[in-house]
This record gives C-alpha cells, structure tokens and sequence, in this order.
C-alpha cells in the first residue's frame, strides 16, 4: 500500500459566532502532500491552496502563523474542485501519514460540510507520525512534539521554512523516512480516525497489537447503554482468550474516561480502559483498550480509584 504523507493549513472564525462555525469550525486553505516509494523516499508532490468560502478574513492566529495572504488563496480554486484534484492525485490503495490526529479530523469535517464522501468506511486507518515519534525516541511519553522540535532533535536539516501545508509534509515525510528505517517494528502501530463512528457491528475495529489491544464500537444510544454492553465491559485476557474476574471495577475519573483492572493467572494484570466518544446525533461509541501492565501501572490506576472514591465521599 502506498504512503501519502499530509498536511493542511486552515483558518477559523474571526469572531467565533458566525452561523457555520460550528458545522466547519476550520476552513481548509491549502493542501500539501507527499507521495513515498516502497523505501519510504518522497517521490511525487501534491500542494495547492484552497479558495475560501466560509471565512473570508484571515483570523490573527492564522496570518501569524503561517504568512498565507487570502489575496494568494484567492488565487486557488474552492475545495470541492481542490480535494477532487488531491484524491485523483492520491489514485487508489494508499494510506495517509500525518503529524498527530487533526488533520484527518478537519479533512473529514470539510469533506462533510461539502456534502463530498468521506475518506471511506469510518474509522479510517492512518499512520500519525508523531505518535510513533514519541514511542521511538521519547519513551512513549504521552506528549506530543511540536513537528519543528522533533525535527531539530533528529538534527534534519531545516532547508524549507515551516508552517506551509507542503513543507510541514515535507518535514513530516523525513521524520516517517528515519522512523520506518531504524523501527520498523513500529510501523505496526496504526492509528485511527474516530471523526465517524463505525456505521455497523460489521465495521468495528478489532486490533491486537501484540502488546495492547484495541476495540472501538459502533455506536449505542448512550453512555449508561454502551457501559452495560458486555463486549464494551468485560475484560478478556487477549493472550490466551480467558474472561476474567474484575479485581477493580469500572470506574470513572472524569466522566469520559472509564479503568478497570482484573488479573489472569496464567499472563498477569490486565489494565482496561474506555473512552465514551459523542457523535454528531447525539449518541455515542466507545474505544477500549486492553494492555497487560506492571504492578506499578496497576497501583497507579488504583490511586486513581482512591482519589475519585476520596472526592466523591467530600460531595456526599
Ligand atoms: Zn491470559
């Protein structure tokens, strides 16, 4: 399958309460991106700005940050003509290659607000790059890097300037090259993008990744529906298939995000954990995760326990 590495620039509302700003609350206003060889080298180019149609202004974050003039992007065509040019250039069996998760969300958003198909059967699988960044040279830390700094930390050389939708790519796409060449083991880590619920049981997404699994839903009325659902709420050993015992049950720190502990005898500590998603109608879905854990990351999600159990015992 072919790598497409992307990247969009997008302005926003100057004023925050126009009628569209909820429905496409970033515009997008150019379009770069880089095609890879099976050797993860950039071989072909796609970059084009985005006539706007929405927010004719350019907001002050926007012109700050990336020295776009909307007399240039006036020069562009709208984005129903641009996205057709990007697809027929992206041809077919590809999967996109981002810095973090937003771009797929707005590309989505935009792609909706037009009344255009979506990127295919919801989610859809990508590779984000900063992601992988962090688990190969930050220890997996939950932070994400800033594309610039992990540029200077894998000392590239900075031979474009940044913040165009082209040459973010372009950095993108050199920071995925020395990424895929030194860990390729990583590669296996694809994300994916929950703009859109799974339409159906059959669309779900069941991964094992070796060392976590992943399981998101399609989607239930709501949240109370989607708790009580025994595939959302049990907790089954993915090494060997056992369900097991609850040692610590489902409990909430936030409202949003669910843990739950048991153990297996044969494999050891199994951490699980929920993320109630909300979908545009007002329902929701769910994305779970399973992971085997160290004794140390289990008393870390009892601690959590213990400080909701704490909080919740001051309000009574
Ligand atoms: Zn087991």
């Amino acid at each position: 399958m072919k790598i497409i590495v992307l990247d969009l620039e997008w302005n926003q509302s100057s004023t925050g309460n126009e009628p569209e700003t909820e429905k496409i609350p970033f515009e997008i206003i150019e379009i770069g991106a880089v095609g890879l060889s099976d050797d993860y080298r950039m071989i072909r180019e796609f970059s084009e700005f985005v006539k706007p149609q929405v927010y004719k202004k350019m907001h002050s974050y926007t012109s700050k940050l990336i020295h776009i003039q909307m007399s240039q992007l006036e020069t562009g065509d709208p984005f129903p003509e641009v996205s057709k040019k990007f697809f027929d250039w992206c041809g077919e069996d590809y999967i996109f290659c981002t810095w973090g998760s937003s771009d797929l969300t707005e590309l989505q958003r935009n792609l909706a607000y037009y009344d255009l198909p979506l990127l295919g059967n919801a989610p859809v699988k990508y590779i984000d790059a900063q992601k992988l960044f962090s688990l190969v040279y930050e220890n997996g830390s939950k932070n994400r890097k800033a594309l610039e700094s992990a540029v200077d930390q894998l000392d590239i050389e900075k031979d474009i300037p940044f913040h165009r939708a082209f040459s973010d790519a372009y950095y993108t796409a050199k920071i995925f090259e020395r990424i895929a060449k030194e860990r390729p083991d990583v590669l296996q880590y694809v994300s994916y993008d929950i703009s859109y619920p799974p339409a159906s049981h059959d669309d779900e997404i069941n991964v094992d990744f070796g060392t976590y699994v992943k399981y998101i839903s399609s989607t239930f009325e709501d949240k109370e529906s989607a708790l009580k659902d025994e595939k959302v709420s049990s907790m089954v050993c993915y090494k060997c298939g056992k369900v097991l015992k609850k040692k610590l049950n489902w409990f909430t720190t936030n409202d949003r995000h669910y843990y739950a502990l048991a153990n297996c005898d044969k494999h050891g500590i199994l951490k699980g954990k929920v993320r109630i998603q909300r979908t545009g109608d007002g329902k929701v879905f769910v994305v779970k995760t399973s992971k085997l854990v160290s004794k140390e990351t289990a008393a870390e999600i009892r601690s959590k326990y213990n400080k909701v159990k704490q909080k919740n015992k001051q309000s009574d």
